[in-house]
Protein backbone atom coordinates (compact mmCIF):
# COMPACT_ATOMS: atom_id res chain seq x y z
CA UNK A 1 0.00 0.00 0.00
CA UNK A 2 1.34 3.47 -0.80
CA UNK A 3 0.65 6.62 1.62
CA UNK A 4 0.22 10.22 0.50
CA UNK A 5 3.06 11.25 3.46
CA UNK A 6 6.14 12.06 1.37
CA UNK A 7 8.27 11.07 4.20
CA UNK A 8 6.48 7.48 3.88
CA UNK A 9 7.95 4.90 1.01
CA UNK A 10 5.01 1.94 1.86
CA UNK A 11 2.59 0.93 4.69
CA UNK A 12 3.91 -2.34 5.30
CA UNK A 13 1.42 -3.16 8.20
CA UNK A 14 -2.21 -1.56 8.14
CA UNK A 15 -4.86 -0.58 10.42
CA UNK A 16 -6.49 -4.04 10.01
CA UNK A 17 -3.87 -6.12 9.58
CA UNK A 18 -2.70 -4.99 13.25
CA UNK A 19 -6.08 -4.54 15.02
CA UNK A 20 -6.46 -8.30 13.95
CA UNK A 21 -3.19 -9.51 14.72
CA UNK A 22 -3.63 -8.05 18.43
CA UNK A 23 -6.34 -9.79 19.17
CA UNK A 24 -5.30 -12.92 18.40
CA UNK A 25 -2.32 -12.65 20.00
CA UNK A 26 -4.71 -11.27 23.29
CA UNK A 27 -6.72 -14.59 22.91
CA UNK A 28 -3.36 -16.44 23.09
CA UNK A 29 -1.86 -15.03 26.53
CA UNK A 30 -5.17 -15.16 27.91
CA UNK A 31 -5.44 -19.31 26.91
CA UNK A 32 -1.66 -19.35 28.41
CA UNK A 33 -2.14 -17.57 31.66
CA UNK A 34 -6.10 -19.17 31.73
CA UNK A 35 -5.07 -20.38 35.67
CA UNK A 36 -2.66 -17.70 36.52
CA UNK A 37 -3.94 -14.60 39.61
CA UNK A 38 -2.59 -12.23 37.91
CA UNK A 39 -0.65 -11.57 34.75
CA UNK A 40 2.00 -8.38 34.91
CA UNK A 41 2.30 -6.78 31.66
CA UNK A 42 5.21 -4.50 31.36
CA UNK A 43 5.30 -2.08 28.52
CA UNK A 44 8.51 -0.44 27.11
CA UNK A 45 8.06 3.44 26.68
CA UNK A 46 7.79 5.13 24.44
CA UNK A 47 7.10 2.60 21.30
CA UNK A 48 5.22 -0.24 23.05
CA UNK A 49 2.27 2.27 24.74
CA UNK A 50 -0.20 1.97 21.85
CA UNK A 51 0.31 -1.71 21.64
CA UNK A 52 0.34 -2.33 25.13
CA UNK A 53 -3.02 0.11 25.04
CA UNK A 54 -4.65 -2.12 22.16
CA UNK A 55 -3.52 -5.92 23.77
CA UNK A 56 -4.48 -5.19 27.36
CA UNK A 57 -8.04 -4.17 26.39
CA UNK A 58 -8.48 -7.07 24.58
CA UNK A 59 -7.20 -9.33 27.08
CA UNK A 60 -9.66 -11.27 28.53
CA UNK A 61 -7.61 -12.13 32.18
CA UNK A 62 -6.63 -10.48 35.16
CA UNK A 63 -3.79 -8.33 34.49
CA UNK A 64 -2.16 -5.55 35.83
CA UNK A 65 0.30 -2.97 34.03
CA UNK A 66 3.16 -1.18 34.32
CA UNK A 67 6.56 0.45 32.37
CA UNK A 68 9.90 0.83 31.92
CA UNK A 69 11.54 3.21 29.70
CA UNK A 70 15.20 1.96 28.24
CA UNK A 71 17.72 4.39 25.54
CA UNK A 72 18.89 2.12 23.56
CA UNK A 73 19.42 4.93 20.18
CA UNK A 74 19.84 8.75 20.01
CA UNK A 75 18.04 10.44 17.24
CA UNK A 76 19.58 8.45 14.37
CA UNK A 77 18.50 5.44 12.81
CA UNK A 78 21.57 3.86 14.07
CA UNK A 79 22.54 1.08 16.29
CA UNK A 80 24.75 1.21 19.51
CA UNK A 81 23.65 -1.64 21.39
CA UNK A 82 24.25 -0.08 24.37
CA UNK A 83 21.27 -0.08 26.73
CA UNK A 84 19.99 2.22 30.23
CA UNK A 85 17.63 2.16 32.30
CA UNK A 86 15.78 5.41 32.43
CA UNK A 87 12.72 4.40 34.59
CA UNK A 88 12.11 1.67 36.09
CA UNK A 89 9.03 -1.07 37.62
CA UNK A 90 6.76 0.89 40.49
CA UNK A 91 6.56 -2.63 42.26
CA UNK A 92 8.71 -5.69 42.83
CA UNK A 93 8.12 -8.55 40.44
CA UNK A 94 9.05 -11.11 42.73
CA UNK A 95 6.69 -14.55 42.14
CA UNK A 96 4.56 -12.70 39.74
CA UNK A 97 3.74 -13.52 36.06
CA UNK A 98 5.11 -11.33 33.60
CA UNK A 99 5.30 -10.52 30.19
CA UNK A 100 7.27 -7.86 29.04
CA UNK A 101 5.99 -6.16 25.69
CA UNK A 102 8.20 -4.55 23.39
CA UNK A 103 7.11 -2.62 20.14
CA UNK A 104 10.27 -4.29 17.78
CA UNK A 105 13.27 -6.18 18.14
CA UNK A 106 15.85 -4.66 15.55
CA UNK A 107 19.08 -6.09 16.90
CA UNK A 108 18.16 -7.95 20.15
CA UNK A 109 20.11 -5.94 22.71
CA UNK A 110 17.31 -4.16 24.50
CA UNK A 111 14.81 -7.25 25.02
CA UNK A 112 18.07 -9.12 25.91
CA UNK A 113 18.98 -6.49 28.51
CA UNK A 114 15.56 -6.58 29.85
CA UNK A 115 15.20 -10.33 29.94
CA UNK A 116 18.63 -10.38 32.13
CA UNK A 117 17.61 -7.63 34.34
CA UNK A 118 13.80 -8.71 35.33
CA UNK A 119 15.03 -12.65 35.36
CA UNK A 120 17.28 -11.36 37.69
CA UNK A 121 14.46 -10.08 40.44
CA UNK A 122 13.18 -13.45 40.10
CA UNK A 123 9.59 -13.83 39.07
CA UNK A 124 7.30 -16.65 38.14
CA UNK A 125 7.23 -16.37 34.95
CA UNK A 126 9.16 -14.00 32.08
CA UNK A 127 7.70 -13.74 28.63
CA UNK A 128 8.14 -11.47 26.34
CA UNK A 129 5.71 -10.18 23.59
CA UNK A 130 6.87 -8.30 20.70
CA UNK A 131 5.26 -6.46 17.84
CA UNK A 132 7.37 -6.81 15.08
CA UNK A 133 10.98 -8.21 14.55
CA UNK A 134 13.29 -7.68 11.87
CA UNK A 135 14.07 -10.22 9.58
CA UNK A 136 18.20 -9.70 10.24
CA UNK A 137 21.35 -10.64 11.83
CA UNK A 138 19.99 -10.85 15.93
CA UNK A 139 21.28 -12.09 19.08
CA UNK A 140 18.86 -15.19 19.48
CA UNK A 141 16.27 -14.00 21.83
CA UNK A 142 13.19 -15.89 22.10
CA UNK A 143 10.05 -14.35 21.43
CA UNK A 144 6.87 -15.96 22.89
CA UNK A 145 4.42 -13.99 21.40
CA UNK A 146 5.12 -11.83 17.88
CA UNK A 147 2.79 -10.27 16.10
CA UNK A 148 4.55 -9.76 12.70
CA UNK A 149 8.19 -10.37 11.04
CA UNK A 150 9.29 -7.27 8.78
CA UNK A 151 12.20 -6.49 6.32
CA UNK A 152 15.01 -4.82 7.87
CA UNK A 153 14.30 -1.16 7.33
CA UNK A 154 13.13 1.71 9.46
CA UNK A 155 9.51 1.60 10.62
CA UNK A 156 7.41 4.48 11.89
CA UNK A 157 3.71 4.53 12.92
CA UNK A 158 1.59 2.46 15.97
CA UNK A 159 3.83 3.77 18.63
CA UNK A 160 7.24 3.56 16.13
CA UNK A 161 9.00 7.10 15.85
CA UNK A 162 11.49 8.91 14.50
CA UNK A 163 13.15 11.63 16.81
CA UNK A 164 9.29 11.43 18.21
CA UNK A 165 7.56 12.01 15.11
CA UNK A 166 5.07 9.94 13.27
CA UNK A 167 4.26 7.90 16.44
CA UNK A 168 0.45 8.05 16.08
CA UNK A 169 -0.10 7.12 12.70
CA UNK A 170 -2.68 3.95 12.86
CA UNK A 171 -0.12 2.01 10.55
CA UNK A 172 3.40 0.72 10.69
CA UNK A 173 5.27 2.17 7.74
CA UNK A 174 8.69 2.18 6.12
CA UNK A 175 10.58 5.62 6.45
CA UNK A 176 11.66 7.25 3.80
CA UNK A 177 15.86 6.97 3.96
CA UNK A 178 16.39 10.45 3.02
CA UNK A 179 14.27 11.60 6.60
CA UNK A 180 17.02 10.28 8.45
CA UNK A 181 20.36 10.74 6.24
CA UNK A 182 19.44 14.41 6.13
P1 LIG B 1 17.34 -3.42 19.44
O1 LIG B 1 17.94 -3.24 20.80
O2 LIG B 1 16.60 -4.71 19.26
O3 LIG B 1 18.37 -3.21 18.34
O4 LIG B 1 16.34 -2.25 19.20
C1 LIG B 1 15.19 -2.11 19.91
C2 LIG B 1 14.76 -0.66 20.00
O5 LIG B 1 15.28 0.11 18.93
C3 LIG B 1 13.28 -0.58 19.91
O6 LIG B 1 12.68 -0.63 21.16
C4 LIG B 1 13.09 0.77 19.22
O7 LIG B 1 13.06 1.78 20.18
C5 LIG B 1 14.31 0.95 18.37
N1 LIG B 1 14.12 0.55 16.97
C6 LIG B 1 14.75 -0.43 16.28
N2 LIG B 1 14.36 -0.49 15.01
C7 LIG B 1 13.43 0.49 14.86
C8 LIG B 1 12.63 0.94 13.74
O8 LIG B 1 12.66 0.44 12.61
N3 LIG B 1 11.79 1.97 14.01
C9 LIG B 1 11.70 2.57 15.22
N4 LIG B 1 10.86 3.57 15.33
N5 LIG B 1 12.42 2.16 16.28
C10 LIG B 1 13.28 1.14 16.11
Amino acid sequence: MVTNNPDLDRVLISQAQIAERVKSIAAQVAKDYDNVDNLYMVGILKGAFIFLADLARELQVSHSVDFMAVSSYGKTATTSGEVRLVLDLREPIIDKHVLIVEDIVDTGHTLNYLLKTLRGRQPKSLKTCVLVRKERDSLDINVDYLGFTIPDVWVVGYGLDYADSYRTLPYIAELNKRVYSK
